[in-house]
């Protein structure tokens, strides 16, 4: 990250920003806030993406990081159909020991001085209780607990949609989505690991799992034994090398290398992990290999989803509906690329691109307002 982070530098901040609409540097020195908002599409909506707070070790490291994410968002929120464009924010501290209530009210007051242009929760290093303090001072806020009127933990709709890309997965390469007459590599069982596991469990599946806390391996076990599915525990290692029809990645990012892919004896790879392929090239390398690739910010969309629709409210059984639309996106997908002879990642990056296109055009139609219907909290 910090050579990248040097590259940039040699750039000014309006070539760094080429592709972006606007960056905004937070300053609050009674809190000690420092903190970047990037917007970078909204021709989809306005933008939407998390708060993440990270002990960045110089400001061009965290830009760096913030115009990366955020221009992911873009495409994320394109290709789950989302009246939302992309953005990000950052900030700069330790999630350990640089938090307070006061910080991330004045995060809110910045939020909220883009007068409805950015809409941010938590990500890496944030939690529901910081957006709670945000929450007091903007209303752009989302992904809040139930009970000050938000939709809650947002990983149970992150993993129904893994276990949809699952299914359509199986239907593609199968012709049947029925989950317990297949096995699963699981790497990571957190709070969606861990609930994909149990569903496939529920299913009567066999899954191979793995995580570097042992706890989250036990609770599994326990779970194992009360349905008729198997679980069997594999070293953190030898999780790239298990024979299994599906890999699920629900761990970290950069897992698909030049070293796993050569290790890899799974007929495709589908789970939540944000950026799992290291490089875009490495989309083409699993072709070759004959694994289909499931793109990983379709798989994960479940989450997202919720979040954006809790703007109307929430509503727990609208974002199962929702969410159900991720089976039908990759699907068309895996279709969609075999047609045009590409991976299955260039097929939705082009949906993404076509929607983006699409809707440009549409935003030439003069209405008298273009605020989202969606205001709730006002
Ligand atoms: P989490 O932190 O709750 O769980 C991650 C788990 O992976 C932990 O149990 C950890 O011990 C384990 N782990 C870390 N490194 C490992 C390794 N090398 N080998 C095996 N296990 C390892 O995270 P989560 O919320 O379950 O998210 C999992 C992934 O999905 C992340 O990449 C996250 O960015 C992505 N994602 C999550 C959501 C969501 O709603 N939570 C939404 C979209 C994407």
């Amino acid at each position: 990250m910090k050579q990248l982070a040097d590259k940039q530098q040699e750039k000014n901040i309006f070539e760094q920003m080429a592709h972006h609409e606007q960056v905004m540097f937070c300053n609050d020195p009674a809190t000690g806030l420092q903190a970047i908002i990037a917007i970078h599409d909204t021709t989809l909506g306005p933008a939407l993406g998390g708060t993440r707070m990270y002990p960045y070790q110089s400001v061009d490291e965290a830009l760096e990081d913030v115009l990366r994410l955020s221009e992911g968002m873009t495409h994320k929120c394109a290709a789950a159909g989302l009246d939302f464009g992309g953005g990000k924010a950052v900030i700069i501290g330790n999630p350990e020991h640089d938090k307070s209530s006061a910080l991330f009210r004045a995060f809110g007051q910045f939020v909220d001085s883009l007068n409805g242009r950015f809409y941010t929760g938590t990500d890496m290093g944030t939690t529901t209780d910081d957006f709670v303090e945000a929450l007091k001072e903007t209303n752009f806020i989302n992904g809040i607990p139930e009970v000050y009127g938000g939709s809650g933990d947002s990983s149970i709709s992150t993993a129904q949609g893994v276990v949809h890309a699952l299914e359509a997965t199986l239907e593609y390469l199968f012709g049947s989505h029925d989950l317990g007459t297949r096995t699963y590599a699981i790497q990571g069982l957190g709070k969606v690991g861990c609930k994909v596991a149990f569903h496939l469990l529920e299913a009567r599946a066999e899954i191979y799992v793995t995580d570097l806390n042992p706890d989250r391996v036990r609770i599994i076990k326990e779970k194992a034994a009360k349905t008729n599915g198997n679980v069997y525990s594999v070293d953190r290692g030898d999780i790239y090398r298990t024979e299994a029809d599906v890999f699920i990645p629900c761990a970290m990012g950069a897992i698909i290398n030049d070293q796993t892919i050569d290790q890899l004896k799974v007929k495709a790879i589908a789970g939540s992990a944000n950026n799992q392929l290291q490089t875009p090239g490495h989309a083409e390398k699993l072709q070759e290999k004959g694994i289909l690739y499931a793109p990983d910010y379709i798989v994960n969309a479940g989450g997202l989803i919720q979040v954006a629709d809790e703007l109307y409210g929430p509503d727990p059984e609208r974002v199962l509906v929702k969410t159900k639309a991720i089976y039908r996106m990759l699907f068309d997908i895996y279709q969609q690329a075999e047609t045009d002879g590409v991976t299955t990642a260039e097929a939705a990056g082009r949906k993404v691109r076509r929607v983006i296109k699409e809707q440009q055009s549409r935003n030439n139609f003069y209405t008298r307002t273009r605020r989202p219907k969606w205001h709730i909290r006002e």
